[in-house]
């Protein structure tokens, strides 16, 4: 008889840690990070120190304490022992902090299964970013079609569209039962259809359980839900009175939401402008042009593209001031001084951090900023204030475009009611309990409780 528990994704969007156990099999459906477990002692700079392994989140019961899970260094300095591994896999259902950040913890000696895609995100995240870091792992990478088995467990992992290319759903064939995990998906996407034909998989598999995320169920969002092809349509409306005007557009979206960035690529040929990229999306498309699936353009040759380097140390844009990563796109650099002598030649990615960099570009009065990103300010964030301030100070108009990663909750009702799973166990919600408003056999997981599969 088999069982699940569920250590992270409860009560909070994102997090999910899944544990599914079959016999002696153990395997694991995510290992992500919270976005605000622990934030009552964590927060800004001020965050669980990286030599101390799980030291910081043990004090305070972040981290759950199991036995031959974790890696040996991750455990130094703790009252846990190392114990070889007792776990089978990891299966990873997208490259998204919520689902990978915590696979540093885990023992290298458990193999993590995930998207051909997926592998090339975690790459360029590593590579890119001082904060990402997902430790040693014997990886194991798929595609849509293959079944991957772990003993008496076989799973079939089927993308689907999110707001990163390489996510997948699973079908889990047990033996005696068969469960689907969506991870997170959405149907209004350019690519609708691989969640469609995930959604049409799992009605035919009749699974006895689904694990579902729930991010929509209870989110009442301040904005307009709209679709990509809705995001593109604005945004070539601003393309089309910034061209009349001959004002500059600057935005600001989500770093690995390849299907936002290929809306304002495209609006950047429809309004015969450059669009100038920040050096870590560089890399990242240099990366992604080795999966031929997403067919991206290269950031090297390309003439719709720039990359944007900001002065550092020598205030000259010479070579060495850079990373090394950085380097390679130096050939193709545009400058704050061109940008400004040209403010209708251009689209320009800046995010948030950056905006100093608005000091040197100096846009006019009338130009145009566009949010094109989730909503992670609150009603009272500093940052959205500091934000506006700056966008006041130069006189940008703003704009807030945005398509969300997830199924609303309509989409949701529909889906489960088709499939009819026997149970269904929402995760990645703050909604839990409204499942139950939309359909008859629903369990609300508890944190660390073991849910057996009849
Ligand atoms: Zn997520």
């Amino acid at each position: 008889m088999g069982s699940l528990k569920f250590y992270g994704g409860i009560n909070e969007i994102g997090g999910n840690k899944i544990l599914l156990q079959e016999g002696d099999t153990k395997v694991w459906l995510d290992f992500g990070q919270s976005f605000n477990q622990g934030d009552q002692y964590f927060i800004n700079w001020l965050q669980p120190r990286k030599s101390e392994g799980l030291k910081d989140y043990f004090e305070f019961g972040l981290m759950p304490r199991i036995e031959g899970l974790y890696a040996e260094y991750m455990l130094k300095g703790t009252e846990m022992c190392y114990e070889e591994p007792l776990f089978q896999g990891v299966f990873i259902s997208h490259a998204h902090a919520d689902h990978v950040n915590h696979l540093k913890f885990v023992d290298p000696g458990i193999t993590v299964h995930l998207g051909e895609g997926t592998r090339f995100f975690m790459e360029a995240m590593e590579q890119t970013s001082s904060f990402s870091d997902y430790g040693f792992h014997m990886f194991s990478s798929f595609r849509t079609g293959d079944i991957i088995k772990v003993d008496s467990l076989e799973f079939e992992p089927i993308h689907v569209d999110h707001s990163i290319p390489a996510a997948y759903g699973y079908i889990i064939y047990t033996g005696e039962n068969t469960i689907a995990y969506t991870g997170d998906l959405r149907a209004h996407g350019p690519r609708h259809d691989m969640t469609m034909e995930y959604l049409e998989k799992v009605e035919e598999a009749k699974p006895d359980y689904m694990i579902c995320e729930g991010t929509r169920m209870a989110r009442v969002g301040r904005r307009k839900n709209l679709s990509e092809d809705g995001v593109a349509k604005g945004v070539a409306k601003i393309c089309v009175e910034a061209n009349r005007d001959g004002k500059m557009i600057v935005f600001t979206q989500p770093g690995r939401d390849m299907d936002r960035w290929r809306t304002f690529y495209e609006a950047a040929q429809e309004s015969n402008r450059i669009l100038v990229i920040h050096p870590k999306t560089a890399y990242l498309l240099h990366k992604l042009l080795d999966d031929k699936h997403l067919d991206l353009p290269n950031p090297i040759s390309n003439d719709r593209i720039r990359v944007y380097y900001k002065r550092k140390r020598s205030g000259t844009y010479s070579e060495k001031d850079y990373y090394g990563w950085e380097r390679s796109y130096l050939d193709n650099i545009i400058t704050s001084e061109e940008v400004k002598k040209d403010p209708a030649g251009y689209i320009v990615n800046l995010d948030f951090y950056s905006f100093a960099e608005l000091i040197d570009i100096h846009p006019e009065p009338g130009s145009h900023f566009i949010y094109s990103m989730s909503e992670p300010f609150t009603e009272e964030d500093l940052e959205e204030e500091v934000l506006h301030n700056w966008l006041n100070h130069f006189g940008l108009k703003y704009h807030q475009l945005h398509a969300s990663g997830h199924l609303s909750r309509q989409e949701l009702e529909k889906a489960i009611n088709r499939i009819e799973p026997g149970k269904l166990y929402p995760v990645h919600t703050t909604g839990a309990e409204k499942f139950k408003q939309i359909y008859s056999s629903v369990e609300v997981p508890e944190v660390g409780r073991e849910y057996r599969l009849n």
